[in-house]
């Protein structure tokens, strides 16, 4: 699914975009790729059981998998990275932050794969960045948030794309219902991180958001936030 001018959801049962088995809706995370002239960002990748959909989508859009550069990670969760092992042997680098780097390299219970009855195959960070980092790949400067609460290592990255910031949010929160949070049983969800967290990020205008899970935010995204961060605030304190 094309989101804007080379900018493309490629994987996520919630919408449908990939399929997993019947009845599952969070096994695989959404999924994005960037098309710069450089070659393919990919964001997430999905849990690993999905990869040919997920090439197959992007075949469908002139987007070769053997295109995809790099890789960045908005958190260690199977959902989102459970893939990432099958992308590191086709030469992809990984971009991460340090505590995601960390739970990817030992694939142990901070990557939730026992919550989906699979073992996470562990994958090594090529590139490991910090919040506020502004890094430049393939010719795009890619600001990094660190925004930790539903997994200590959950990442935002914001470019500007289109005349459009864009920030892909990953389970900050949550896109199925307004006012939804991420998760919050991960073995490292931290209710307190979370929370300012969320104070932080309702403070950043986007006009795009483009989440982990569910539908596309092309209005206000920051409303949402600011009612995740209320819904936080109320069931939390
Ligand atoms: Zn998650």
């Amino acid at each position: 699914m094309q989101v804007l001018k080379n900018l493309f959801q490629v994987g996520g049962d919630l919408n449908g975009i990939t399929f997993d088995q019947p009845g599952a809706l969070w096994n695989d995370a959404n999924s994005y790729v960037l098309k710069t002239a450089q070659g393919l960002i990919l964001f997430d990748c999905g849990c690993g059981d999905t990869m040919e959909q997920i090439f197959a989508n992007m075949r469908y859009w002139d987007l070769s998998p053997d295109d995809i550069r790099v890789c960045f990670l908005t958190h260690a969760h199977y959902d989102h990275a459970g893939g990432a092992h099958l992308l590191k042997e086709r030469g992809v680098k990984f971009i991460a932050i340090g505590e995601t780097a960390d739970a990817v390299a030992s694939g142990d219970e901070r990557c939730c794969g026992y919550l989906y009855h699979k073992i996470f195959q562990p994958v090594t960070v090529d590139q490991l960045v910090v919040d506020s980092q502004r890094l430049t790949v393939l010719g795009v400067e890619i600001e990094v948030m660190h925004l930790p609460g539903h997994s200590r290592g959950c990442t935002a990255f914001l470019f500007n794309w289109e005349q459009k910031r864009v920030v892909i949010s990953g389970d900050v929160i949550g896109t199925l219902l307004s006012g939804d949070f991420g998760w919050s049983g991960s073995i490292d969800f931290d209710k307190t991180m979370y929370t300012e967290s969320l104070r932080r990020f309702a403070k950043v205008d986007t006009d795009l958001m483009l989440p982990g899970h569910g539908m596309i935010y092309f209005h206000k995204p920051r409303r949402r936030v600011e009612e995740a961060l209320n819904s936080a605030l109320m069931q939390w304190r």
